[in-house]
């Protein structure tokens, strides 16, 4: 991720660099006689203000790790050049916290464990060699000093544990809003392209089904217009359906519906149309079954999920249908002993075209997620391949 690119960013960063650039030249001047142990300092102090100030030109893997690296080398050679100076040790507990500034999580995981190895090299080196004689304020007490690096350590664990974890819910969320408002556009220009072609295929058909009527035409000739016809049929079919969802409709009226008398309205529909295997539909409905919708939009969404079991069910046998208040809710619930799914089927259910009907559409339940999820309900699938499948549909009471 490149974080440079607007200006102003850059500008506070130089800010920042500028002066830690200063202190660390600060730190070299003060201690003036120029000995070795000024030019190992002065060099240290070069690299990695080169690093610091090359690292938006570069912004990659290498230039993160390497500038980790050299702020760490850095601050380990002011410990043991300057081994008077007990703070040293301070910002040798400081070390990991240079990588939160970079947000790399493998960069922050290799500094700590590379600060953790150095530790304890440098504690190794204090007891065994140095004895104490130069770091009197490290083995006074190494244990109190060693807790107190462990702890150092586990609370800059977990403020980037905190922070990465907080970023990545808003990274998230920020995708999450990109991709609404795409669906929303694209949903948009796909409906009207739909329109579009809706009226062209009602005349091509309306035109197939004149000359089908023709006495004139030839009989084998006229065969192929049924199929032509169905064929327009069912474009037009998922045109239908996917603009009564595109639609913006604000407009349709949500008031107080009566879920027994959606069943039983959409019971008589199915029992009546296009249902030619012996299916039957089995209600059974508490009285008093009130939500708050709109009743074309839970017709429509009762039409889908029933017609979906009685096509999953074997011919001459029943689709249950059951609705109940419980507790501060309506459920309805629709089983089949139908061909069921598989676990991946389910998780499939609802994304547009998705069908495993040769005539199908697939955007009945992508409809059907739509219109519950517009009344603040829930719809569930659960489904056993060869036994059959249950929806359970939940609505707040009315
Ligand atoms: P369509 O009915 O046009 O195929 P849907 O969105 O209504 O589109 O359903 C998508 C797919 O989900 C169906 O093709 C079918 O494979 C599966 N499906 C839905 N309901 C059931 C069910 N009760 N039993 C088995 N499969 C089902
Ligand atoms: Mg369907």
């Amino acid at each position: 991720m490149k974080e440079f690119q607007d200006g102003l960013h850059k500008k506070s960063y130089y800010l920042i660099v500028s002066v830690i650039i200063a202190l660390m030249v600060l730190g070299v001047v003060i201690d003036n006689t120029v000995n070795m142990r000024f030019i190992a300092h002065g060099l240290m102090v070069t690299v990695v203000s080169g690093c610091l100030l090359l690292y938006p030109r570069y912004e990659n893997t290498i230039m993160r790790y390497t500038t980790v690296f050299a702020s760490t080398g850095y601050l380990y050679s002011l410990f043991y050049l300057y081994p008077e100076v007990w703070s040293g040790f301070v910002l040798l507990c400081f070390i990991p916290a240079l990588s939160i500034l970079f947000f790399d999580r493998t960069l922050f995981y290799f500094s700590l464990v590379l600060n953790a190895m150095l530790i304890a090299f440098t504690f190794s080196y204090i007891i065994i060699i140095d004895q104490g004689s130069n770091y009197p304020y490290v083995i006074s007490d190494i244990a109190e000093n060693l807790v107190n690096f462990i702890a150092s350590q586990v609370i800059l664990y977990y403020v980037f544990h905190l922070s990465n974890e907080r970023m990545k819910k808003q990274r998230l969320y920020f995708e999450q809003v990109q991709q609404a408002e795409r669906l929303k556009t694209t949903g948009q220009m796909a409906a009207a392209v739909a329109h579009e072609i809706r009226n062209p295929l009602t005349v091509v058909r309306g035109f197939l089904q004149y000359y089908k009527e023709d006495p004139e035409l030839n009989e084998n000739f006229k065969r192929n217009f049924s199929l032509m016809i169905d064929e327009l049929q069912t474009a037009e079919h998922v045109i239908t359906q996917f603009l009564s969802m595109a639609k913006p409709d604000q407009a349709k009226l949500t008031n107080s519906v009566d879920i027994e008398m959606v069943l039983n309205d959409v019971s008589e529909l199915l029992n009546t149309y296009g249902l030619p295997s012996d299916n039957n539909i089995e209600l059974s409905i508490d009285t008093g079954c009130y939500v708050n919708a709109n009743h074309i939009e839970l017709k429509q969404l009762f039409v889908n999920v029933i017609k979906n079991a009685i096509e999953a069910s074997p011919n001459g046998t029943a689709v249950y249908v059951m609705a109940e208040k419980i507790k501060a809710h309506i459920e309805v619930r629709i089983i089949d002993n139908g061909k069921g799914m598989t676990q991946e089927e389910v998780n499939s259910l609802g994304t547009p075209f998705y069908s495993l009907k040769s005539k199908g559409t697939g955007l009945g339940l992508m409809i059907c997620y739509n219109i519950v999820e517009k009344y603040n309900g829930t719809i569930k699938f659960e489904s056993q391949q060869g036994i059959g499948t249950t929806v359970t549909v939940r609505f707040p009471i009315k």
